[in-house]
């Protein structure tokens, strides 16, 4: 629907996140509390952005994101910023029909009264001129990880979210980010609420956007809950066979999915053949570094099924949890590897 972000055969970036210095919060934990407050939490938080920056620049990053330095979490954060939920009202529930945790209770209607990551993507396009991917969650996961005491319906939930991650994409896209991505997690769970109105939630979300879009669907951090979760997956993961169809018909411009190390059947991504496809070639659930061969195998994989000039080497997920040297090392696999496949493709 709208011009490539980037004109370079195989564009690398990665799924979201990256691991924070120590001195901003504690490492290799999710929702680890900043170790700043006030005006040096504001300061901190661009000093790691612009490191974040910095590391992918080295490492050959073509599409650069702010590494999620400037939120705890990928789905608290935004929440956090919104009225109608009560952070203090607590209820322990089931995520993803996989762990528990404590989470926050939506008590009215919920609104954004003000921009959410507006000031941190201006900040960002201060720095580069390169392409900006920026994330947020997607309306299902959003209402995964929340307890509902006003609407009482996750349909009706997610409708209202959809609604305000419109407000503030287009917000997002005035400051300058050339992909948004929604991260849905959820899409590989709740397969009968995906095709009845997950994918149409998603849809609302982007409505009028003149910027690229991404859906990022994934098996998670490589935290123990969805690692032992994994192991009851089986031998094929034919998870994304169930939204994939519904996928390949919506307007979103670009699918980010998890293809190395997992067991996830690659010609599973004919089904979405048209779309643009950030194919996963770095496994976040592991401290070993791959090889630039094991991605480049990766990527000819997917390209049996995605054309070369639709597929984005990215990282099966966020690196937060990761040793920051190895998030690094990871960073130059992907490009060494999108590399070699460049330069295969080109001969
Ligand atoms: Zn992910």
């Amino acid at each position: 629907m709208t011009t490539p972000a980037q004109k370079r055969l195989l564009p690398t970036s990665t799924a979201g996140s990256l691991p924070k210095p120590s001195w901003l919060a504690q490492p290799e934990t999710l929702w680890s509390p900043w170790k700043l407050q006030d005006d040096e939490l504001i300061a901190g938080k661009q000093d790691a952005l612009r490191i974040a920056l910095q590391e992918q620049q080295q490492t050959g990053i073509d599409i650069v994101s702010d590494g999620e330095q400037t939120r705890q979490h990928f789905v608290t954060t935004f929440i956090e910023h919104l009225s109608g939920v009560d952070f203090e009202k607590r209820k322990t529930v089931r995520i993803r029909n996989r762990y528990d945790a404590s989470v926050p209770t939506v008590v009215g209607p919920v609104s954004r009264q003000k921009p959410v990551f507006v000031d941190d993507v201006k900040f960002l396009r201060q720095q580069t001129n390169q392409p900006i991917k920026w994330a947020l969650p997607g309306p299902m996961t959003m209402i995964d990880t929340l307890y509902d005491d006003h609407y009482q319906s996750r349909e009706k939930l997610a409708w209202e979210f959809a609604k305000i991650l419109n407000q503030e994409a287009k917000e997002l896209e005035a400051a300058g980010v050339d992909i948004i991505q929604f991260d849905e997690p959820a899409f590989n769970v709740f397969f009968d609420d995906v095709n009845d109105w997950g994918i149409a939630c998603l849809e609302r979300a982007i409505e009028g956007l003149k910027c690229e879009t991404a859906v990022h669907i994934c098996y998670g951090y490589g935290i123990k809950a969805n690692t032992d979760w994994k192991k009851t997956l089986g031998s094929e993961w034919r998870q994304y066979e169930e939204a994939f169809p519904k996928l390949q018909q919506s307007n979103i411009d670009i699918i980010s999915l998890e293809c190395h190390n997992s067991q996830v059947p690659i010609e599973l991504l004919e089904l979405i053949r048209g779309k643009k496809v950030m194919v996963g070639a770095i496994d976040v659930a592991s401290e070993t570094i791959e090889t630039p061969e094991e991605v480049a195998q990766t990527l000819r994989q997917a390209l049996q099924f995605v054309d070369a000039d639709k597929l984005y080497p990215c990282t099966n997920c966020g690196m937060a949890p990761l040793p920051r040297h190895i998030a690094r090392g990871k960073l130059n696999a992907l490009s060494a590897g999108a590399q070699i496949v460049r330069q295969e493709l080109c001969s």
